[in-house]
């Protein structure tokens, strides 16, 4: 089987240093963290960025420090988000994609949270996926949804994303496609056949599907922003979770990929 790429996604947009004491908010906090998880195993960095007093923020010029830290301590493969819940629009929430970190997520489908929509109109995923390939970018499509999996097929037939395509199956975001090994294996089913994927399982459902995922091939992501629930009620740390699913890779017979590998797994440059 394919090496396992783990993506730690650090920080996110919701979790808050009560619900977590170890969450990394600032620059410095988060590349000190990403480092200890890439040591830990994890390949892939999911970025988010938050301003001065921990809000969400799709600042270039805070992405842009982070990214610069991040790269003073590793080669962790970076991907910057492009999520709804940091920006009005595609110029304000596309903005990081023109520093040119090599992978940036894109979710091509709209859907709900809990409280807010996941705000992704087809004239924004466009925009998005046009400034992507214009810097070289390469997209990590976040599928919460069937239908968004369609219309990342339906953008690729007609030319605005490349293939393979890398998608991310997104789990168990409240309100949104329940956390059911059902429900991964029909969505597993339903890829697209060459393309690379991964699972982003939240909240309790994180331990079943990561192993499942793990099992059937794909990549795996874990992280704070994820919520995992590891069922004993306590707050856990992003390289406790990265150690975590470096130990299931073992007992299920998969290697860890390096950085580099998970480059040459994914086609980056
Ligand atoms: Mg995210």
């Amino acid at each position: 089987m394919e090496k396992l790429i783990i993506t730690v996604a650090p920080t996110g947009n919701v979790p808050t240093r009560n619900s977590d004491p170890s969450l990394p908010l600032t620059p410095d906090e988060i590349a000190e963290d990403v480092y200890r998880c890439y040591q830990a195993g994890a390949a892939i960095v999911h970025i988010h960025a938050r301003d001065e007093n921990g809000e969400p923020t799709a600042d270039p010029q805070v992405f842009k420090v982070i990214m610069e830290k991040v790269k003073l301590k590793c080669d962790i493969v970076i991907q910057l988000s492009t999520g709804a819940r940091a920006g009005k629009d595609a110029a304000e929430r596309g903005a990081c994609i023109d520093l040119k970190p090599e992978m940036a997520s894109l979710a091509t489908g709209s859907s709900n949270f809990a409280r807010s929509v996941n705000y992704n109109p087809p004239g924004l995923i466009k925009d998005l996926a046009q400034r992507m390939a214009k810097n070289g970018v390469k997209p990590e499509i976040e599928i919460f949804d069937l239908s968004a999996l369609e219309y990342a097929v339906f953008l690729a037939e007609k030319g605005l994303l490349k293939t393979p395509l890398h998608i991310n199956l997104v789990l168990d975001v409240p309100g949104s496609l329940r956390g059911t090994a059902r429900n991964l294996f029909f969505l597993v089913e339903s890829l697209p056949a060459g393309c690379t994927w991964s699972v982003t399982s939240i909240g309790k459902s994180h331990r079943q599907l990561s192993a499942l995922a793990l099992i059937l091939g794909g990549h795996v992501r874990t992280g704070i922003e994820d919520g995992p629930d590891l069922g004993d009620g306590k707050p856990v740390s992003n390289v406790e979770l990265v150690e975590r699913i470096a130990r299931l890779a073992s007992v299920y017979g998969r290697s860890l990929a390096t950085p580099a590998e998970a480059r040459s797994i994914l086609g980056l440059p």
